[in-house]
């Protein structure tokens, strides 16, 4: 167990609370965050409530106090959890991964930069050159790909707008020995539009405002950012590029803007000019240049430099890569080469406008929580099973018809959405939400405002909303098909295959293909997010899975309110309660009985100082029955399991008074 703290800092693991109630968890929640213990265990998972100040327990003096120690002598801290998946693998020879949920601004992306830190704290003691090479690329990664990839929105000052997996290998010594990222769906919409307070990616502002005058001057960039339209929410200003209409056709407004981007692409201006204003088509047998409207050349524009950014973030992820990753491992000669995961991904959602990216965000959190529930259901049950235990089965809420309403082939929504982009003609957002409507209104967890007009919260009649497991969201139409298909005209394809850049070049392999040879649709965005997700879900059911559950304790950032209805609210979304129950069901406790006995057996006149039963199981049922305690105890093969906390309190006064 965790070793007790004075009790004035609240319970240390959530299974000692004396009743199972929400009331009681809360007390025990709100007691510990005010008293700066923001760590909280349920068994071997972590409760963490964002503090959003510095707190002194991150340092050296802490990281010792969990280096090799056991999860349950310290108290809770993200160390310890770090410390148990790092023995496993090490130990056990075991890949595993550590999973951090929680909402935008709950503190995952902290908590996995502090696991990250305690592992390189606690590794390479020989400090080998190449470890530590590696080391220092794991942990610099982070502010490349915070400041490409993480943004303001109103949730979060720092919010990470992709998803990221870091695996993390070790060799048989149990050192660093290199790494692999994986990102997933970075939100590129924010490059050219931001929600009012929102801002876009950090990068622009660092460039602009930390960038010498001389790199500036070379990217023709200004320092002010009200220049820019993409990062200035509604401005209309000089600088950048814009297109008027002349009759029916557009012409770009401010020419030298075109040569500055053929300078910076290294491409030429007669083509970033033609790129922008027309579409190469084949008609039967012609190809013909086909003119944009002045509404499809600002849809390519916009869809250009969203590719561009995306494309770049995933070069930076790859070139990352090429330097963490391990290199002739032989397997042979060094033994197996270990795993841990960090997953540090994009929380649930909600906005005041939810639109594609929520809906693939939420989604990506029902997979998650899927996870969680047959995992840490999985785990238990199993190990009862093992131990040759009695299980009795708890009830969750299973969220798996959520998941199957979103991913389900051909009737979920995203077969739905799919579908609808396959049209030929014009496809409607419109016509999308009538196909959902046909297709899933008797679903329980999907209403729309056609389906239930006196639904107040559906307001529009664009809207529809889905019943996640962390709660209702309401999602907008507008911009689904477009964000789904995420054309990219061909023409800006092959312009930048042909930049005499070849970073650029390699950036847009497709580029070599010639028009008549362009028949294949690409996956839509759902769909390969779907596909993405259902490979990590996989790659983390494979492995050891350790759980960190982040909760935000208010929405103003501060350190001081502790806000009863939105944690509540969280713990019963993350399914906290359940968790200890399923963790209580049966045994609070475990122990070999090895361990069990180095700790009490002084306890007993029959095991101190040492005993001459047969086994360590032997030895241990004679302790619990001069205890009195055998009816709270259950004799699993390896371990000994203890039903209610009060008993091993007892053992642990008991130990104390000797
Ligand atoms: P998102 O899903 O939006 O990426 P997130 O869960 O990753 O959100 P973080 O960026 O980790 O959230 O945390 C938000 C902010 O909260 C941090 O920038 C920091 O100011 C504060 N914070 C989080 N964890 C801690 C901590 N352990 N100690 C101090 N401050 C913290
Ligand atoms: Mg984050």
């Amino acid at each position: 167990m965790a070793e007790q703290e004075s009790l004035e800092f609240g319970k240390a693991d959530f299974v000692l609370m004396d009743t199972v109630s929400m009331p009681e968890f809360m007390a025990n929640l709100r007691l510990r965050f005010e008293k700066g213990r923001i760590y909280t265990f349920i068994g071997e998972v972590v409760v963490s409530v964002n503090p959003y100040k510095l707190l002194n327990i991150y340092g050296r003096d802490t990281i010792e106090q969990y280096k090799g120690r056991e999860l349950y002598e310290r108290p809770p801290h993200l160390f310890a959890i770090a410390d148990a998946a790092y023995k496993a693998m090490k130990r056990r020879s075991k890949d595993t991964c550590i999973v951090i949920s929680g909402e935008s601004g709950a503190g995952k992306t902290e908590a996995s930069k502090y696991i990250m830190q305690y592992i390189a704290a606690i590794t390479n003691p020989s400090q080998r050159a190449e470890v530590e090479r590696v080391k220092n690329m794991l942990l610099k990664s982070n502010c490349v790909l915070e400041a490409f990839g993480n943004a303001k929105t109103n949730r979060n000052d720092n919010s990470s707008r992709f998803g990221k997996y870091m695996d993390i290998n070790f060799d048989f010594k149990g050192d660093p020995i290199g790494g692999h990222i994986n990102n997933y769906l970075l939100e590129k919409s924010r490059v050219i539009v931001q929600q009012p307070g929102e801002r876009s990616f950090h990068s622009f502002y660092q460039l602009l405002q930390g960038g010498s005058d001389q790199i500036l001057r070379s990217l023709h960039l200004q320092k002010s950012l009200s220049s820019y339209n993409y990062i200035r929410v509604g401005a209309q200003l000089k600088g950048n590029l814009k297109f008027v209409v002349d009759g029916d056709t557009p012409l770009i407004d401010n020419g030298k803007v075109v040569s500055i981007i053929a300078e910076l692409l290294s491409t030429k201006t007669d083509m970033v000019e033609k790129a922008l204003l027309y579409r190469t088509v084949a008609t039967g047998r012609d190809i013909i240049d086909k003119q944009h409207t002045e509404q499809e050349a600002s849809y390519g524009r916009d869809a250009f430099a969203k590719a561009i950014y995306e494309r770049l973030f995933c070069w930076i992820v790859t070139r990352i890569n090429d330097i963490i990753e391990v290199k002739n491992y032989d397997t042979t000669v060094h033994g197996k080469n270990t795993v841990i995961g960090v997953l540090d991904i994009y929380g649930f959602e909600i906005f005041d406008n939810n639109s594609f990216e929520q809906f693939c965000i939420n989604y990506c959190n029902e997979k998650l929580q899927q996870l969680f529930i047959q995992l840490v259901l999985k785990q238990e049950q199993e190990e009862y099973q093992r131990e040759g235990i009695p299980w009795k089965h708890i009830d969750y809420f299973n969220n798996q018809i959520i998941v199957d309403l979103v991913e389900q082939q051909h009737k979920g929504i995203i077969a739905i959405l799919d579908d609808a982009c396959m049209n030929v003609g014009k496809v409607t957002d419109e016509m999308f939400l009538e196909a959902l409507n046909s297709k899933l209104g008797k679903h329980g967890h999907f209403s729309s405002r056609k389906l239930c007009a006196s639904d107040k919260i559906l307001e529009f009649d664009r809207d529809f909303r889905i019943r996640h497991y962390a709660g209702d969201v309401v999602y907008s139409v507008v911009g689904f098909i477009d964000k789904n298909k995420d054309t990219l005209f061909q023409d800006f394809k092959r312009l930048m295959y042909n930049s005499s850049n070849p970073v650029l070049k390699n950036m847009w392999p497709e580029g070599k293909l010639s028009i008549t040879e362009v028949t294949k649709r690409p996956l839509t965005a759902a769909t390969l997010f779907k596909n993405s997700m259902i490979a990590l879900v996989d790659n983390l059911a494979s492995k050891e899975p350790y759980y960190v559950r982040c909760i935000k304790p208010n929405d103003k950032k501060s350190p001081q309110i502790f806000d009863d209805e939105r944690c509540r609210h969280q713990v019963e979304y993350l399914g906290l309660l359940e968790n200890v129950r399923v963790r209580r069901a049966g045994f609070a406790f475990r122990q070999t009985y090895e361990k069990f006995l180095h700790r009490y057996k002084m306890i007993s006149e029959f095991t101190w100082p040492n005993h001459d039963l047969p086994s360590d199981k032997e030895a241990v049922k004679k302790l619990v029955e001069h205890c009195g305690f055998q009816d709270d105890v259950a004799y699993g093969k390896t371990k000994i399991f203890i039903r209610t906390p009060r008993t091993l309190f007892t053992l642990e006064e008991l130990r104390a008074q000797m």
